[in-house]
């Protein structure tokens, strides 16, 4: 340590220690005075340093450069509501629903060039028409704070129509609580600006300022940073989302309570983390500072505020005022300690960094009562229940795609966080809580062909591809666990740049280079493959090609427990041609409870590639079970079933297939079994606005919706918007019918559209859909995506098959072809079955390629010894044959013990190895052990193969088998822990996802090629 930094540290504590008490915060935590020199000295030898001080030195300079009056008058007081959503019934004054389509939050503001207004994106009309300020500085009150009745009202009007008798004299006018059309309808143009201008600019300043004083050890960055955070703690104990929800601001979520403080509960985390960590950055550069007391003593003095006369003071001002208010707004759930947000009360508590105080900050977020009577004693949302229960054995939070991965992320931060407070020695989450590590992979196994993550519940945009994944967060998951699997990610997702290894916080280190060269070490030379992944409780299945160039992907979901579900239950989704095939909705137009189009048709099951039954939605997140998962191209197979999407129903099970072709195309087999319940629907939508249907005549239904021609479109015929339990038909409109039962084949093509740009110039990417079963009816219809989603299409072509009737039992029977310009199908046959089981069990098709390949695919239910015409045999679950110029080329089998076509023979001894489990062991977290009788044979094969626990548990307990021992088999570090067994004693022992008793099968793939 230099002697410069010796004596401020002396310096500092004396200072410190000796103003308010022994516990009082002695230094910066998250950047220490070591880390600034470090970061100072790097700059000076190292270009990209140098590049993030200038960048960071740019970004604060322009708020430096304002006065201290001027920055301690940026920040607002409660009396000024803040909202998210201008209209969401209109939209904008001037073009109304055109503005939907630049987004959720469309309106744009501009704090430094336009203050106290908002602009529309599509007509550029600006509001409110009056000078808002003007206003605003007339109604300060002796504090400085916004109270509404003491503004001067003669301020108020329109100024492009000053004249008081002009018609428009007082329309479009805001006064901070919203302004009116001529017709008297509101808008809240003020309040959206405070919310996405005044607040995000005090936000930007306080990043900016804070994080320059880091990197730069200017005191002049840490003086403006403190000369915010003095005036938010003066406003901040008033600040109450509940408050104005009395005065009609409620934002969009469902209350009362309408919980929140500046944001909403949920979003007011990242005000936590922000003011932790921009205190916690500045503390060391503000004691000692007298000029800084000077200005906020003459501030307090003028505006009649609390005593400012020392740093001292000050300080505890901040702390008690900001962090410890924070703190104890996860108490009464204004501020949401749920499971996205723990990393930030975890920051709070080490920013105050007051010793005992701290210690039982951080004991409360590790107790099984955090964060409230709200979460406690039933679902928890403590560290170790988040790192037992709520994320799941795979690393992926108890939420849908955004949802659920920003959980995970939350997690890792919170690693982050913690390892910056040595001091607390209770609990160590990287050491104590193995499954951490699974955070930092998931992301990557959630994506698709290396490039989008499936929407699953409110997740994205209709067809857009999101890639999970980044650089940094195998980079840190590196430095925590040195795993080779993270280096090589860190690799892959950096394309081969070394450069991008280095992490945000490396400028801090004072060897900055040391762990990106470690990675650039550590990675190895290998190509990078795609696996088929199968995640259990987030229940998404994936079966794809093994190279991402010109990749085709198939995933089902059967997810369990997740928050911001879909009811999509055994929904599908495919990605071929560069296009989202089956595309979900994803995110709502607006979450709200009371948002009419969200549970009546976004999320619920009449919009999602699935079986509707009972003319209504499915559970949310019921839970599923893989009953078959087998990968031997050119098949790759899986069946999945859940005893739990509709309550009654005896089978409700698909059989999935994606079965390639050559390198470049497949097709999807899709087998749809469901028996009880009442009208089976099974839905489709493909890419497009329009479809064509080829061997079927349909005729349009003149007025109307799927619901009937007297039911209008959004016309709620069924039940009420909130509850709603009916059918959704309602949204499906420009109807086509067969108006009859269709017993022939068909076909449905959809010409892919995408306004993304993912059609590259020559390319025509079709879906098209080949239909075997018969039915009742057969309709088409559209439906729109939300409209507000940047990219999203007007509407998409709907295909519904109906069996009608009571008691249904159904086997519906679907080819899916994504093609370019050509289709490589020509035909798609039913062939004749013999077996003695249940009829709807059973299906054998054959696929008539362009080529005149024929193949010939074999589903039953169950394992069935089937006799198909055209000399077939066959005795198992899932059997391929493919044939070209009358020659078998290539036989598959799952779970089965023969396939036979003339000559042509595959035979196993087994069908599967099955048998019971005896004991788990998971005194190594690395390696989680089932022991099973009969053991597995000692084959190297079954590696990678996977093992289905069978057990009532709703959710898939399917594993792959990473390491065969001589009584039974190792998950590896996929840990086989489900839950503790009482959230509110942790030391209780835990529940698991396999037990003694549970029976195992492992299906046997065999494969031939000829
Ligand atoms: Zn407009
Ligand atoms: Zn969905």
């Amino acid at each position: 340590m230099d002697t410069r930094l010796r004596v401020l540290l002396i310096l500092l504590s004396s200072l410190v220690a000796g103003a308010h008490g022994a516990d009082a915060k002695q230094c910066s935590r998250f950047v220490t005075a070591q880390m600034r020199a470090n970061a100072v000295a790097n700059a000076g030898k190292l270009e990209w340093a140098a590049t993030e001080q200038r960048n960071a030195v740019a970004a604060a300079d322009r708020w430096a450069s304002m006065t201290d009056e001027q920055l301690w008058a940026i920040v607002p007081s409660q009396e000024l509501p803040r909202d998210i959503h201008v209209s969401q019934a209109i939209g904008c004054p001037n073009c109304g629903k055109a503005i939907d389509k630049f987004g959720n939050y469309p309106w744009t503001v501009d704090f430094w060039n336009r203050p106290w207004t908002i602009q529309c994106p599509n007509c550029k009309s600006i509001y409110p028409k009056n000078d808002f300020y003007a206003f605003y500085k007339t109604a300060l009150d002796e504090h400085g704070m916004f109270r509404h009745e003491l503004g001067d009202r003669s301020l108020l009007f329109n100024a492009d129509h000053p004249d008081p008798k002009a018609p428009l004299h007082k329309v479009y006018v805001d006064d901070g609580y919203g302004m009116f059309d001529e017709k008297g309808n509101k808008f809240v143009a003020i309040a959206y600006y405070v919310w996405l201008g005044q607040w995000q600019a005090v936000r930007s300043a306080i990043g900016a300022l804070s994080r320059a004083y880091t990197l730069t050890d200017d005191r002049k960055y840490a003086y403006k940073t403190a000369v915010l955070l003095d005036r938010l703690a003066d406003v901040y104990p008033e600040m109450d989302l509940d408050n104005l929800a009395k005065v009609g601001f409620p934002r969009s979520y469902a209350g009362p309570p309408y919980l929140g403080r500046i944001e909403d509960h949920g979003w007011e985390n990242d005000v936590v983390w922000l003011v932790a960590h921009a205190y916690d950055y500045v503390f060391e550069g503000i004691q000692g500072d007298q000029e800084l007391v000077d200005f906020c003593a003459r501030q307090s003095q003028k505006y009649k505020l609390a005593d400012k006369s020392s740093i001292a003071v000050i300080c505890k001002h901040i702390e008690d005022n900001l962090l410890v208010d924070m703190l104890k707004s996860y108490k009464d759930d204004r501020i949401s300690g749920n499971t996205a947000r723990i990393r930030n009360p975890a920051a709070a508590a080490i920013a105050l960094d007051r010793g005992p105080e701290t210690e039982q900050w951080l004991d409360y977020v590790f107790s099984p009562g955090f964060p409230n009577e709200r979460y406690g004693g039933g679902t928890g949302n403590s560290i170790p229940w988040m790192l037992i229960e709520g994320v799941d054995r795979h690393g992926m939070g108890n939420m849908s795609a955004g949802y659920g991965r920003f959980v995970s992320s939350t997690m890792r931060d919170l690693a982050d966080v913690l390892c910056a407070y040595p001091d607390y020695r209770k609990h160590d989450v990287v050491a104590d809580f193995p499954k951490l590590k699974q955070c930092f992979l998931i992301d990557a196994r959630l994506n698709c062909l290396d490039a989008a993550v499936p929407n699953i519940g409110d997740a994205g945009a209709t067809g857009g591809w999101y890639r999970g994944g980044n650089v940094t967060q195998f980079v840190r998951g590196y430095r925590y666990y040195r795993d080779p699997r993270m280096a090589a990610l860190a690799a892959h997702f950096a394309e081969g740049d070394a450069g991008k290894y280095r992490l945000p916080e490396d400028i801090y280190e004072a060897d900055p280079e040391a762990l990106a060269g470690g990675i650039a070490a550590a990675v190895k030379d290998e190509p990078f493959r795609l696996h088929c992944e199968h995640l259990g409780r987030y229940g998404q299945a994936v079966l794809q090609t093994e190279t991402p160039q010109e990749g085709r992907a198939l995933w089902i979901n059967y997810g369990y427990g997740l928050g911001h579900s879909h009811a999509d239950c055994l929904n599908i989704g495919l990605y071929a041609k560069n296009l989202d095939m089956l595309p979900d909705l994803g995110y709502p137009e607006y979450t709200g409870q009371s948002w009419p189009n969200r549970f009546a048709w976004n999320s619920h099951s009449v919009s999602h590639n699935m079986l509707l039954v009972n003319d209504t939605a499915c559970g949310g997140s019921p839970g599923g079970r893989i009953n078959l998962f087998a990968v031997d191209p050119p098949l790759r197979v899986m069946d999945v079933s859940s005893k739990t999407a509709y309550p009654g129903l005896r089978t409700y099970r698909r059989t999935v297939a994606l079965v390639d072709i050559s390198d470049t195309d497949s097709y999807v087999f899709d087998v749809f079994r469901a028996r009880g319940g009442k009208n089976h629907r099974l839905i489709y939508n493909g890419p497009a606005q329009t479809a064509t249907v080829a061997g079927l005549q349909l005729q349009p239904q003149a007025t109307g919706t799927f619901a009937g021609e007297n039911v209008k479109f959004a016309e709620f015929y069924d039940g009420d918007v909130i509850g709603y339990h009916g059918s959704g038909f309602m949204y499906l409109y420009d109807v086509e019918r067969s108006g009859k039962p269709v017993d022939t084949y068909l076909t449905v093509d959809w010409k892919g559209e995408d306004l993304r740009g993912r059609i590259a110039e020559g390319k025509e990417p079709h879906l098209r859909l080949h239909a075997l079963s018969p039915c009742d009816e057969v309709a088409l219809a559209s439906g729109d995506p939300p409209q507000n989603k940047v990219g999203n299409l007007r509407r998409l072509r709907y295909v519904i098959r109906s069996r009608l009737g009571e008691n249904v039992t159904s086997q519906f029977v679907t080819v899916l072809e994504p093609y370019d310009t050509a289709p490589f199908v020509k035909q798609v046959r039913r062939l004749q079955v013999e077996h003695d089981a249940d009829p709807d069990s059973v299906t054998a098709v054959a696929v008539d390629l362009a080529d005149g390949t024929t193949d010939i695919i074999i589903s039953c239910e169950e394992r069935t010894s089937v006799k198909v015409e055209g000399g077939v045999g066959f005795d198992g679950q899932f059997g391929m044959i493919r044939v070209v110029n009358d020659q078998v080329k290539t036989m598959r089998m799952c779970n089965a013990t023969l396939l036979r076509k003339g000559e042509a023979e595959l035979t196993a001894p087994v069908a599967a190895y099955e048998g019971t489990v005896t004991a788990i062991d998971i005194s190594d977290p690395l390696n989680n052990r089932v022991m099973l009788a009969p053991p597995l044979p000692q084959d190297d094969g079954l590696i990678g193969k996977v093992i289905h626990f069978q057990n009532d548990l709703p959710l898939d307990t399917s594993y792959d088998i990473k390491a065969i021992t001589a009584d039974g088999i190792s998950t590896g570090d996929i840990t086989i822990i489900r839950s503790f067994k009482d959230n509110a004693d942790f030391a209780a022992g835990y529940n698991y996802l396999v037990n003694p008793g549970d029976r195992y099968a492992v299906p046997i793939v065999v494969g031939r090629d000829f």
